[in-house]
């Protein structure tokens, strides 16, 4: 049976055991039907990976026991992805690639060409849930509260580079450029709305010293295509990508 990987909010700890919250309970007793003494493997984003078993399965509640860590958990190391708000369904495709791509966190930005007045964070929420389940993280990118895009410019933290997708040419190839950052300190990644970032927009990017404005290549992509493939590049370039196995 293909093996069991759930996020759950409590501690874990040796020996703990705890009712899981309504999705996990209800994927466990409906969806799988699974019984108690089955084996799973749970995470929180704080302490590791660990063997557990249903402890009971009940119609109100699933109790679960934990047994033993079998992964320490990393310190955290994804790129952060600064997306302008896309419609419904590319921003649920760039949530689910973008958490399989190992991002840390994903800030939906308000550009002048913005797609959309508003982004349905909990819906974003449990699709990074569900994608760091099946994809074998150990933590859950933080899904941030949409901003204007000026202000996440302004509160710029100290020593962190920002990668732009430039789509009007005028830009050096992002493999050429990309910032060395270690690993422990990718570089974010801006990607614009369907209609683009105004010439203000790049103008007001560029002065800023710590973006480097890059191409993607000679065609125009979709925004959700371009934040797929720039964190391809960032993960290969100066990510975990690098690593082995
Ligand atoms: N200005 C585009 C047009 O002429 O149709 C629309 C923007 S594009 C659909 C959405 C976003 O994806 C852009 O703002 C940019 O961040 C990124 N992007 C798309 N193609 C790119 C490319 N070839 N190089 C760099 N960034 C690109």
């Amino acid at each position: 049976v293909a093996r069991i990987r759930l996020f759950v909010e409590p501690d874990l700890a040796a020996d703990a055991e705890f009712a899981v919250g309504e999705r996990p309970a209800h994927y466990l007793a409906t969806v799988m039907r699974a019984t108690a003494g089955q084996s799973l493997l749970l995470f929180n984003g704080r302490d590791g990976e660990w063997q557990a078993e249903l402890a009971a399965v009940g119609r109100r509640e699933v109790r679960v026991r934990l047994l033993h860590r079998v992964r320490l958990q990393p310190a955290p190391h994804g790129p952060e992805l600064l997306i302008a708000a896309l419609k419904r369904d590319a921003m649920d495709l760039v949530a689910r690639a973008a958490t399989e791509l190992g991002v840390g966190a994903i800030r939906p930005v308000f550009t002048a060409r913005t797609n959309a007045a508003r982004v349905g964070s909990d819906r974003l929420r449990v699709i990074a849930i569900e994608a760091a389940e099946q994809c074998g993280r150990l933590d859950v990118p933080r899904i941030e509260e949409p901003l204007p895009l000026d202000a996440v410019l302004d509160a710029w933290p100290q020593g962190r580079a920002l990668v732009v997708g430039d789509e009007s040419g005028r830009s050096p190839p992002a493999a050429a450029v990309l910032p060395n950052g270690r690993e422990s300190a990718p570089p974010s990644l801006l990607i614009g709305p369907e209609g683009g970032f105004t010439d203000a927009e790049l103008d007001g990017l560029r002065v800023r010293a710590f973006v480097t404005a890059v191409s993607l290549g000679p065609r125009i992509l979709r925004a959700e295509t371009a934040a797929i493939a720039a964190l391809a590049l960032i993960q290969a370039h100066c990510g975990d990508w690098r690593r082995s196995g």
